[in-house]
């Protein structure tokens, strides 16, 4: 039986993909092998990973002056290789701090270069995105680092910095694909898969190809963009399997109307728990509205002492993966594409019946 799975990552995965998965587990399109045991350099493979590029692509309405990457490391990885690809004669690049991923991605980048932190919203626990016009952006930054969507504090960005001639680079690993975005407004869009796209292990990487030529020489040959897009992607070996299941998720997202239309589905997932907890003097979220994830929402009881008792009877219901990050404490709700709405509705549900028992 599938229960509900509200974990931040890795996370809940399309049904219908599983299933298909499943179903071609041992022979693949009349192959007679899983796709885990075929070559990444067969045309099976190539066929499969080309059509999962150029579903990514169509789904984002990614230009043709972009690179596609599929390469491996997760998000944590790109936090070194983005200063390695992005410095070249530089030796400073501007970040936004605005939670606990920023926080990663600067004391990485601190390895490579002097980071100017332009804005930080530490100053309020990291409940909100500072407004472009208090950014102190720096004079010969080689770009300007956001993290679109904080998976942990649940503060997304609404709207695209504007960074002039200097590229934009964004960590969007927990809300890639779950809305429209402009492409042509950032050098640099990557993100771990197991939040949004599919199995850990595969790291999605969207470069401006102008960018490419940016690399310190030090950078790895399997972590510079550069030669990985003149070897589609397969100066190593790529991560085959997760690149099919991706694959299969972008058919699926296809198949629901593609992002605009999960846009709308994720809008008003995540309007029905935002009202709930709006509604509730039992429960809270502290983020700034204009500012609130629609895709990782933290919240708490009033009573912190029933935080247990709170997930037990959510695991008794079916819904697991409800605590918070140890950072923020108390519950977080991740509640992805392939989150059902039946399943923000059963969660609400709960909710409410949670806090008439102990409210
Ligand atoms: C999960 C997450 C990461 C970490 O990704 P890894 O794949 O573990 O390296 C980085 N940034 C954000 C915003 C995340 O949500």
């Amino acid at each position: 039986m599938r229960i509900f799975n509200f974990s931040a990552g890795p996370a809940v995965l399309p049904e219908p993909v599983l299933r298909e998965a499943a179903a071609e587990m041992l022979d693949w399109h009349g192959s007679g092998m899983s796709v885990m045991e075929m070559s990444h350099r067969g045309k099976e493979f190539i066929g499969i990973a080309d059509k999962a590029q150029s579903d990514l692509r169509t789904l984002l309405a990614i230009p043709n002056n972009y690179k596609v990457l599929f390469l491996q490391g997760g998000a944590i990885a790109e936090n070194a290789i983005i200063p390695m690809n992005l410095l070249k004669e530089k030796s400073a690049a501007d970040y936004v701090n605005t939670g606990e991923w920023s926080k990663k991605s600067i004391k990485e980048a601190r390895k490579y270069c002097a980071v100017n932190v332009a804005a930080s919203a530490e100053d309020k626990k990291f409940t909100y995105v500072p407004p472009q016009e208090s950014w102190k952006l720096s004079k010969g930054a080689a770009y300007v680092h956001v993290c679109t969507n904080e998976t942990i504090g649940g503060v997304e960005y609404h709207w695209t910095p504007d960074t002039g001639d200097v590229p934009l680079v964004a960590d969007m690993s927990s809300h890639i694909l779950s809305r429209a975005i402009d492409i042509s407004r950032f050098g640099v869009i990557y993100g771990g898969a197991q939040k949004n796209v599919g199995p850990a292990g595969l790291t999605l990487v969207i470069v401006r190809d102008d960018l490419l030529d940016q690399a310190l020489p030090i950078t790895p040959s399997a972590f510079n963009w550069k030669e990985q897009a003149e070897a589609d992607s397969m100066v190593n070996t790529p991560a085959t399997y997760a690149i099919y299941i991706a694959g299969l998720v972008f058919e699926w997202l296809k198949g629901q109307g593609g992002v605009p239309a999960i846009e709308k589905q994720n809008i008003a997932k995540a309007a029905l728990l935002y009202d709930f907890l709006d509604r509730s003097d039992f429960y809270s979220n502290p983020v700034r509205k204009e500012d609130r994830s629609r895709m990782n929402v933290p919240f708490r009881l009033r009573d912190e002492s029933l935080d247990e008792a709170f997930l037990k009877g959510a695991k008794e219901r079916g819904m697991v993966q409800l605590k918070g990050h140890r950072a923020v404490g108390g519950m977080r709700a991740s509640i992805y594409n392939a989150m059902p709405v039946e399943g923000v509705r059963a969660l609400v549900e709960y909710m409410g019946e949670f806090e008439k028992r102990h409210g």
